[in-house]
């Protein structure tokens, strides 16, 4: 499947890990939007949050459940602001169901 974060579970493209474990990946954001920017995945390969049932959320409650690891590694203990976009209206641009952390500073409150 042609699918760049598959390629990042596999290993075939390199990238900074923040925390790791049997079904959950997460690692910094190329094209950083805030002092930390950090997306943790499920390794398995779900489109999206619109396309969860009740069987793959329980990936995504995975990848839910690691966000404050990663948080903690990243030493965001005055809080983080957790995104995923979904499909054209949402700018989602890789389609492998990811959740953006963004902290490290004053976050905007709008947020569109
Ligand atoms: P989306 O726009 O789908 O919500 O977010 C995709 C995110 O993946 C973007 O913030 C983009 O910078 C990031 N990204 C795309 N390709 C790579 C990559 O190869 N490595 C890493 N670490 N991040 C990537
Ligand atoms: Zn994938």
């Amino acid at each position: 499947m042609d699918c760049i974060f598959c390629k990042i579970v596999a290993g075939e493209i390199p990238t900074s890990k923040v925390y790791e474990d049997e079904h959950v990946l997460a690692f910094k954001d190329i094209h950083p939007q805030a002092p930390v920017h950090v997306l943790v995945i499920p390794k398995t390969h779900i489109e999206s949050v619109d396309k969860l049932d009740d069987a793959t959320a329980e990936l995504a409650a995975k990848a839910l459940a690691a966000i404050p690891k990663a948080a903690r590694e990243m030493g965001l203990t005055e809080g983080y602001r957790v995104i995923t976009n979904v499909g054209r209206h949402g700018c989602q641009s890789v389609f492998h169901l990811h959740f953006h952390v963004l902290g490290g500073k004053q976050l905007p409150e709008r947020m569109s």
